[in-house]
Parts: C-alpha cells; sequence; structure tokens
C-alpha cells in the first residue's frame, strides 16, 4: 500500500526575496558581525533592499537567532515577536 505523503509536506516558503537581495552583494560580516560590534551598515542596507517585509517575516517564522535580517537585531526580532503575541 502506498501513503499519499503529499498532504503531509508543508508548502515551500515563497523565496524570490532572495533573488534581489542586497545582502548577497555585501560580505556575511556585514550581516552576522561579531558580538558587540555594529549592525548599523547592515541595517542601513537593509533599508535599501526590496525584499525587506518579506525577509523579516521569513526570519520571524523560521526564527533566525542569529544576524540581521529584513534590518533587525536578534534582539530586536525578538522583541518584535514577543510584542506580536
Ligand atoms: S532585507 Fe537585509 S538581510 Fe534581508 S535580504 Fe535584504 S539586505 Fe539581505
Amino acid at each position: 500500500m502506498q501513503t499519499d505523503t503529499s498532504v503531509l509536506t508543508a508548502p515551500e516558503p515563497d523565496m524570490s526575496w532572495q533573488e534581489n537581495a542586497l545582502c548577497a552583494q555585501a560580505g556575511p560580516e556585514f550581516f552576522f558581525p561579531a558580538p558587540g560590534s555594529s549592525t548599523r551598515e547592515a541595517k542601513q542596507l537593509c533599508g535599501a533592499c526590496e525584499g525587506r517585509v518579506a525577509c523579516l517575516e521569513y526570519a520571524l517564522a523560521h526564527d533566525e537567532r542569529f544576524g540581521v535580517w529584513g534590518g533587525l537585531s536578534e534582539k530586536e526580532r525578538f522583541r518584535l515577536k514577543r510584542n506580536r503575541g
């Protein structure tokens, strides 16, 4: 007997925002700075990125713990998530 696993598979998330991700042109140290380092430059780049909102929602949905995503640091994403309830 074959099992239909299609109903058990979660839909693939839309990752098209990555195609225009400005961070792809910057080094990873920008977005994953050493503890205590500034995230200002990464956030500035995010501010000009077309995919910022989708990137942030992806990070929140996937509980990304490290680095700057969608213009927010780890702490800022944690606070946003907590405030959303
Ligand atoms: S919002 Fe920032 S982290 Fe997200 S894809 Fe754009 S540049 Fe990269």
